[in-house]
């Protein structure tokens, strides 16, 4: 037997609970006998997490839930293997990601980044349920509520407990968020949208799909806002820009024959 390792009450997140990196934050959420897994990773540490989580002594046909909060393939590409393993638990995201995962959309998940050398398996899934914005899923006594928070990608959903939200990859602890690349679907806009909810949510803490969890700073979060409200109108992410205004002042500039300064 394993003592859990709660982060918070009824909140246990597997690689703090292994004392070391497995991959994308795991989170086991569970109430009662009934528990659910929000993103499981990369296929390879599927048997060793399915292992420590019967140590903890939760039995395996009490698994209700297996979550994508989106459709990247390091959160999602065991969640094939581990539905085989925990056949009882309904596999739920959002249906973008379900559009993605069905189709094995291998550049939109990463699979495939050509660039970088980076080609593994995506393990194609047809998700047992979409769910969306507003829609809550029954855990026990307890009750996640979902939020639609596009910006890394379309498909990304956040999940709030209480006063946690499981932020997926819209904020971490040292400010950034998750990679903006118009190839993955990220929208700078949309995902302005999405910090300034949590910005003017009153939840507490925040549950990151990498790294540790942290209190929400609004300081951190307005940070990344300004940020990102910059790379709207700079070439930096140029492909998810809304506009580029220094091109404006150059055609004003060269009708009036400026010179450099
Ligand atoms: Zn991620």
């Amino acid at each position: 037997m394993l003592p859990r390792l709660e982060l918070f009450p009824n909140v246990i997140e597997m690689n703090f609970q292994a004392r070391k990196r497995l991959g994308c934050s795991v989170y086991l959420v569970f109430d009662g006998a009934d528990w659910l897994l929000i993103d499981i990773g990369f296929e390879n540490s599927v048997q060793e997490i399915i292992e420590i989580i019967r140590q903890m002594d939760f039995s395996l046909a009490h698994c209700r839930y297996l979550i994508a909060t989106h459709a990247d393939v390091d959160h999602i590409q065991g969640l094939r293997r581990v539905k085989e393993l925990l056949p009882s638990a309904e596999t739920v995201g959002h249906p973008e990601s379900q559009r993605l995962l069905k189709e094995g959309d291998r550049i939109w998940t990463y699979a495939e980044i050509s660039a970088q050398g980076i080609s593994i398996d995506l393990p194609v899934i047809e998700l047992d349920r979409t769910i969306n914005d507003g829609d809550r899923l029954q855990l026990g006594s307890k009750e996640l509520e979902v939020w639609h928070t596009p910006g890394h990608t379309e498909g990304m959903l956040s999940f709030r407990l209480g006063n946690l939200l499981f932020c997926a990859d819209n904020i971490y602890r040292d400010g950034g968020v998750g990679n903006i690349d118009a190839h993955h679907g990220s929208d700078i806009p949309a995902f302005i949208e999405s910090l300034t909810r949590i910005r003017d949510s009153d939840v507490e803490w925040l549950l990151p799909s990498h790294g540790p969890p942290f209190r929400k700073d609004n300081a951190l979060l307005e940070a990344a806002i300004a940020r990102l409200d910059g790379y709207q109108h700079l070439s930096d992410f140029g492909t998810c820009a809304v506009d580029w205004p220094l091109l404006d002042e150059w055609e004003d500039e060269l009708t009036r024959g400026v010179l450099p300064k």
